[in-house]
């Protein structure tokens, strides 16, 4: 894509009100604007990278079940079955249709999926099943202020799954579990698993937590032998022995819950009546599981974590485009000619581009923005490196440039991102 015609703004100054490194980089990148506090669109350069994790996450899913959609806006009666209608009414944004029915917008879809279950599950012969949807959801966060670790209106990967029996659900629960490591790592990312409260089904259900300054979670962490525990329910304090391996002791750590997986039992089947005749014809409530990934807070999470004092520095995975090729002026117009050959060689042989051809800016404020932008390759074109047929090319983290000629840049860029 030609920089010029994109949609994109890079500014020099973060707005003063912003505390979070995520919401600061993102915002003067311009990968997202803010409309209200906890509410923001993705920019060009953004949606790609909100594409490329939704990419991801659809990769391992489409391993456990199938996606779906469900509806963003919901009645009433879903939730009282529930009594969460009134429970999650600080969270839930409700109000009245002209009807002057009561109506909300969903903060998660327990309630709504347990409800289509009936439909498609009636005996132990429809079990196990397990359907996800990547779907936008609403919750009104009290004075959202980390940027997009926490948003008002936010897109979720909800995962749910179906069982007749517990083996069932705690195979599947482990499958889920290691799901998500992948997906975490993939991303770049390192994610503890870590217990944290459960309900009435299982004493804990997991959260996957990174560790991070800007985290709002606080996690006792052993480091001998990996144990995380969220402090929040925990027996055990900072600096206690780790209860798992005996011999470390338990620090504590500021981490970003990225992930959340639930066993949830028959809390949600029960309501909603949603049950399975075993061989005998004897029926049972169906056990149901949860499971939630925040795309928004991934994202958000990777700028926490991969940044330096110059910007932001993208995972390849994740990144809006693989190489950000500068097109570097002089007198004539001969460079300009050299680096659209590069541009057309590099899109041609499917390297993801976005080409910095603007015309009046000065190489500084070029080197400027992509190190801002944190494009994985840089790719310079100037008059310099046209006399030997050949482009500089660098990664984003790298001090040191490498002079690539034309013919093997496509090569030297498999070869180099494959390692
Ligand atoms: P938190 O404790 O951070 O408020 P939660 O426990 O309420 O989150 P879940 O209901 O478990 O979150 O949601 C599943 C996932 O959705 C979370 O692990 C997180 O990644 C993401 N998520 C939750 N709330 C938000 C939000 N306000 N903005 C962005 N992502 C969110
Ligand atoms: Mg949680």
């Amino acid at each position: 894509m030609r920089q010029s015609t994109l949609f994109l703004k890079t500014q020099r100054e973060a707005p003063k009100d912003e505390t979070a490194v995520n919401a600061k980089l993102l915002l003067r990148a311009n990968f997202i604007h803010k409309l209200m506090a906890g509410v923001y669109t993705m920019l060009p350069l953004g949606f790609r990278v909100r594409e490329k994790a939704m990419a991801i996450i659809r990769e391992e899913m489409d391993k456990l079940g199938a996606e779906m959609l469900m509806p963003a806006l919901h009645p009433r009666a879903v939730w009282d079955a529930t009594g969460r209608w009134d429970v999650l009414s600080k969270v839930m944004y409700q109000f009245k249709d002209h009807g002057g029915r009561d109506v909300g917008l969903g903060p998660t879809h327990e309630e709504v999926v347990a409800e289509i279950g009936r439909f498609v599950i009636g005996s132990y012969q429809d079990l196990p099943k397990a359907v996800y949807q990547i779907q936008t959801k609403f919750r009104d966060e009290e004075r959202p202020k980390s940027g997009l670790l926490r948003g008002r209106e936010f897109t979720m990967k909800d995962l749910y799954s179906f069982h007749a029996d517990t083996a069932s659900l705690e195979e599947f629960y482990e499958r889920v579990k290691n799901s998500y490591l992948s997906i975490f790592k993939r991303a770049g990312l390192t994610a503890l698993v870590t217990e944290a409260s459960g309900g009435d089904f299982s004493k804990y259900s997991h959260e996957f937590m990174v560790e991070a300054d800007a985290g709002e979670d606080f996690v006792l962490l052993c480091r001998r032998c990996g144990f995380a525990r969220n402090a929040e329910i925990a027996e055990e304090k900072q600096g206690n022995l780790c209860p798992k391996c005996g011999t470390g002791a338990l620090e504590g750590i500021a981490a970003i819950e990225v992930g959340n997986i639930f066993k949830l039992g028959t809390r949600f089947s029960e309501p909603a009546r949603l049950v399975f005749k075993d061989p005998t014809g004897a029926s049972h409530p169906v056990i149901m599981a949860s499971y939630g990934i925040g795309v928004e807070r991934l994202i958000g999470t990777i700028a926490e974590i991969h940044h330096d004092e110059r910007g932001l520095v993208w995972p390849d995975a994740v990144a809006p485009f693989s190489a950000h090729l500068l097109l570097v002026e002089a007198g004539d117009e001969s460079v300009r000619v050299f680096a659209d050959d590069v541009y057309r060689e590099l899109t041609e042989r499917g390297v993801e581009t976005l080409y910095d051809d603007r015309a009046g800016v000065s190489a500084g404020e070029k080197f400027a923005d992509a190190d801002l932008l944190g494009i994985p390759w840089r790719i310079v074109a100037s008059d310099r490196t046209r006399a030997s047929g050949a482009v500089e090319i660098k990664r984003r983290d790298a001090a040191l440039a490498a002079l690539v000629k034309i013919s093997e840049l496509s090569a030297f860029l498999k070869q180099a991102t494959a390692v």
